[in-house]
């Protein structure tokens, strides 16, 4: 049995493990059964790969027609097809919806920013990864690499007090990180991708501590909602984990397993505490998707103000969080969750609310049987169900395989026997089974999976007649 790790002994630029017990463990001493915690060991500690090269959602970027490269932009820019569009926008939907509820205001800001101003200068020195620059004329400047320097710049011309805080402002942005070529990977690197980044001012560290907490257990309980378990790595400096071991033992709680702490040298970055949730992909690998920070340098770096309830002006505590990560690895999840059912030999799958096409409508003939499709259609789209019909001349059994290629989740074959019974034998992908029901039967199923979630119309369509082939 491994020795706890006394706190004098605790250094700089060295991982650790704080397990349930409370205690600090070094990472080669330890070792626990939790397969999916040891690979994050593994893989950040020991820069051991895992999983090998391949990652499984790639190859259903094509095959649901979601997105693909674009040669004409940088390396690491995807473009995105009508379906993959659809999937980002719900995505964006529901993640803004997320932290609305919790109070969030959102705004839009700029994408470029002035390198020759000191506080973005040093930002971007602070952040310590590579950027984009463009210099359209005499002055340079860099593309956002998060949201940060649009919400800050904006915060510190208002007027702010210590009844505003706990203060939200969120931006789903476009970023821009100019991430090493050979990194580039599906959707889990890239060069351009949407991040739903949400700060939020506080009076003092103490506050900051509990709306931290707050946003933890929130990632937790979003990410469990959708069966994605997080694995929590702590980018810590060593004085804010010397004078927070309580609070840490308290966020221990929430995660239910072990954390993996990397302590920096104190003022090496714009944070304190930058804790990355990490979910386990299909072939065991953790990767890095929602984010909560805490910065205690910012404020005064921006001049971002508050008037404290003494009339005293003061700089807050700034909370950086991304709920559900970049949009582009939200979607890596539910895809890399569809493969992990295919691993187990299951049909894979997404989620209703997230699925394209939600209902497919096939006439065994397309031209005596448009009508009624057409009648069932109008019913389910009242309820806001995506529905298109497969109105192609092609045999049934031929719609069927292409239907569930596309991984739809509910498939009616509609001929005489349907048409004169307005009873439909329904497929359902997530149980395997054909049930007979009506339509409205068909539609409070359906309504119920889409419940909380944002209802966008298809992006193509609605015969698949009339698409182009490449959607
Ligand atoms: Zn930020």
């Amino acid at each position: 049995m491994a020795e706890p790790v006394d706190m004098e002994e605790v250094m700089e630029g060295e991982f650790y493990i704080l397990d349930m017990d409370g205690e600090l463990y070094y990472p080669d001493e330890y070792s626990s059964d939790d397969e999916n915690f040891m690979n994050l060991v593994r893989k950040e500690v020991f820069s051991e790969p895992i999983g090998g090269r391949e990652s499984p959602h790639i190859k259903y970027l094509s095959k649901l027609r979601i997105a693909e490269p674009e040669p004409y932009s940088d390396a690491g820019h995807l473009t995105y097809l009508p379906n993959g569009a659809l999937m980002l926008n719900i995505l964006r939907e529901y993640s803004t919806s997320t932290v609305l509820k919790i109070g969030a205001n959102p705004v839009i800001t700029s994408i470029m920013y002035d390198l020759d101003i000191p506080a973005i200068k040093k930002h971007a020195e602070l952040f310590g990864q590579r950027m984009y620059k463009v210099k359209p004329g005499k002055r340079e400047f860099v593309l956002r690499y998060a949201a940060c320097f649009g919400q800050f710049a904006l915060l510190r011309r208002k007027f702010i007090t210590y009844r505003d805080l706990p203060l939200r402002v969120f931006e789903l942005a476009d970023s821009y990180r100019y991430e090493q070529r050979g990194e580039l990977k599906g959707l889990t690197r890239t060069r351009r991708f949407f991040m739903p980044d949400m700060h939020v001012l506080t009076r003092d560290l103490e506050m900051a501590k509990d709306e931290f907490r707050r946003l933890y257990e929130l990632i937790f309980s979003e990410g469990r909602k959708f069966g994605f378990e997080y694995y929590s790595l702590y980018n810590i400096s060593v004085d804010f984990l010397r004078d927070n071991m309580d609070f840490l033992r308290s966020l221990l709680e929430i995660d239910g397993k072990p954390v993996l702490l990397k302590t920096v040298e104190a003022g090496k970055y714009y944070w304190v505490l930058n804790v990355e949730f990490h979910y386990i992909d299909s072939v065991g690998r953790p990767v890095e998707t929602a984010t909560v920070q805490i910065d205690i340098g910012n404020g005064e770096r921006f001049g971002i103000e508050y008037v404290d309830e003494d009339g005293s002006k003061k700089y807050p505590v700034i909370l950086h969080t991304a709920i559900h990560g970049s949009v582009e690895r939200f979607l890596f999840e539910f895809l890399e969750e569809a493969a992990k059912m295919e691993r187990r030999g299951e049909k894979p799958r997404l989620p209703t609310w997230l699925s394209p096409t939600q209902v497919r409508l096939i006439p065994v003939s397309p031209s005596d049987h448009l009508g009624v499709c057409e009648e069932l259609m109008s019913v389910l789209e009242s309820r806001g169900i995506r529905v298109d019909i497969d109105d192609r001349d092609a045999s049934v059994g031929r719609r069927v395989k292409d239907a569930e290629s596309s991984w739809i989740p509910y498939i009616c074959v509609v001929g005489d026997e349907e048409a004169r019974s307005r009873r439909l034998r329904v497929r359902v992908r997530a149980t395997g089974e054909t049930v007979e029901m009506g339509v409205e039967e068909l539609a409070e199923r359906v309504s119920e999976e889409l419940e909380g979630f944002p209802r966008l119309p298809l992006y193509v369509s609605r015969y698949l007649s009339r698409r182009p082939s490449f959607v």
